[in-house]
């Protein structure tokens, strides 16, 4: 593997890609809905998110102009519990990639069995550009101005792509200062001293691997024999890639990032790549120096590498119809949200390759901001050890639910959870009945 470094390091380009993400949520579905005996009025409700709220964002910037900027908070469904997802600052966050993201929170928390609806938002800006300062304002204004359908019982959210505990401590101040109490469970993923959750950091890599690490059991294979391809070194990828390891005795062959990866057939020395990422915070993989011990790979190679495990760890759209035949895995773990499109997984199916979904997969961080909500509401803190035991415990119940329908209907793992999580949708709001 001799390919250069790619660039230029941005996550994402394309402003199709919401389009794409909904219509292939929505035709995973109607599928889903194809096998069940559901009413067909639900499949209506279920199709479409319940409230969607668009805001022109305006901040005064360091110079002294002001920039207005589009924010999104979709809710798409209350049935099963308050509506949960996380909130993304990206330059190509448009309307139907937040809804196409809010109908994937509504499932993501229905199969592991979360009593959660689902909801996104996001904010269309390059955070990049902008100072500190100027982000916090943006922070504390779109807060303002999606607060009216938030609250601990009706709308909670969390960080997803490009922000962090920093931000959620903004967002969970401004609530708590407009409403005049303190209002921790109004957000989660916030830092430890605000009321934030032991184990949050870790929680979805560490999910992934627990899910990962079942699929394993469920084939008879050996963890410890097992050659892992991590695409996408970021929180999710770091901890996974970390815990399949030092845990679980995976050999981690190949790790990237946006510049792309490493590879060694026999396993890469984590430890000294993440001891310069420490020193060097911010820095690329490319950057790194190998002393020989490593080939370069691009992400299309890593994607394509002789492994038994590949997990995409890192955006959507990663395995499409052009690279789905390259594959030789015979395992893929999604530890990212729709790395897999719709005609990339009819091939992988087709092939016999056994795909972990998001849905299941990558669950693992909405389990613990469900824990960190149940914390603050109670005002009581766990240990680490008491988080990670019923992360795994959600976890492992639901890859068995997940694995013993699919067996039982003769399905592949996507098409059970998708049915799992719409019975469940469902069945939530026939009970409840059509208000009024
Ligand atoms: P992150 O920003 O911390 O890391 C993303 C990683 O992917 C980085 O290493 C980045 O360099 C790399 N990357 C970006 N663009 C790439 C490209 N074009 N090709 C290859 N690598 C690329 O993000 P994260 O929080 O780790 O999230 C990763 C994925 O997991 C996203 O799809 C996210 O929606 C999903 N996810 C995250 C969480 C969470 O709790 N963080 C929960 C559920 C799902």
């Amino acid at each position: 593997m001799t390919s250069t470094f790619e660039a230029p390091y941005s996550i994402r380009t394309s402003k199709a890609a919401g389009s794409g993400m909904l219509s292939t949520a929505l035709t995973q579905l109607d599928e889903a809905f194809q096998r069940l005996t559901l009413d067909e009025g639900l499949r209506s409700i279920i199709r479409q998110s319940e409230r969607e709220l668009t805001v022109a964002v305006p901040i005064r910037r360091d110079d002294g102009t002001v920039s207005v900027f589009t924010g999104f908070r979709v809710q798409h469904s209350s049935a099963r519990g308050p509506c949960k997802g996380g909130i993304r600052f990206h330059p190509v966050v448009d309307l139907d990639e937040v809804r196409a993201l809010a109908l994937l929170m509504t499932l993501k928390c229905a199969v592991v069995n979360l009593p959660y609806g689902g909801a996104k938002g996001g904010i269309s800006v390059d955070p990049a550009g902008l100072s500190e300062y100027e982000l916090e304002r943006l922070t504390r204004r779109y807060a303002a101005m999606i607060m009216p359908i938030l609250g601990g019982k009706r709308d909670i959210p969390a960080p997803d792509v490009n922000t962090n505990p920093r931000v959620m401590a903004w967002f969970m101040d401004t609530v708590s200062m407009i409403e005049g109490q303190l209002s921790p469970e109004i957000i989660t993923g916030k830092p430890l001293e605000l009321g934030g959750s032991q184990g949050r950091v870790e929680a979805t890599g560490r999910g992934t691997a627990v899910a990962t690490v079942e699929m394993l059991r469920r084939l008879g294979r050996d963890p410890k024999e097992m050659r892992v391809a991590v695409q996408g070194y970021g929180n999710v990828g770091f901890y996974l890639a970390e815990i399949l390891e030092r845990e679980y005795g995976c050999h981690i062959v190949a790790v990237s990032d946006v510049s792309g990866g490493w590879y060694n057939p026999n396993g890469l020395s984590l430890s000294a790549i993440n001891d310069y990422l420490a020193h060097y915070p911010g820095s690329f993989l490319s950057s790194y120096a190998s002393n020989g011990h490593m080939d370069r790979v691009s992400n299309q190679e890593l994607l394509a590498l002789d492994v038994d495990v590949l997990i995409p760890a890192a955006i959507e759209n990663q395995i499409t119809a052009l690279n789905a035949e390259q594959i030789q895995s015979g395992i893929i773990v999604e530890g990212a949200n729709g790395p897999t499109n719709f005609e990339a997984d009819a091939i992988l199916r087709e092939r016999g390759v056994h795909v972990v979904p998001d849905i299941l997969a990558n669950a693992g961080g909405v389990i613990v901001s469900y824990l960190e909500w149940v914390q603050d509401l109670q005002w009581f803190f766990w240990e680490v050890g008491e988080v990670r035991l019923r992360l795994h415990d959600v976890m492992q119940r639901a890859f068995e639910e997940v694995w013993s329908l699919s067996e039982r209907e003769q399905i592949d793992l996507r098409s059970a959870a998708y049915m799992l999580a719409v019975q469940r949708v469902g069945e939530a709001i026939e009970a409840r009945g059509i208000f009024p």
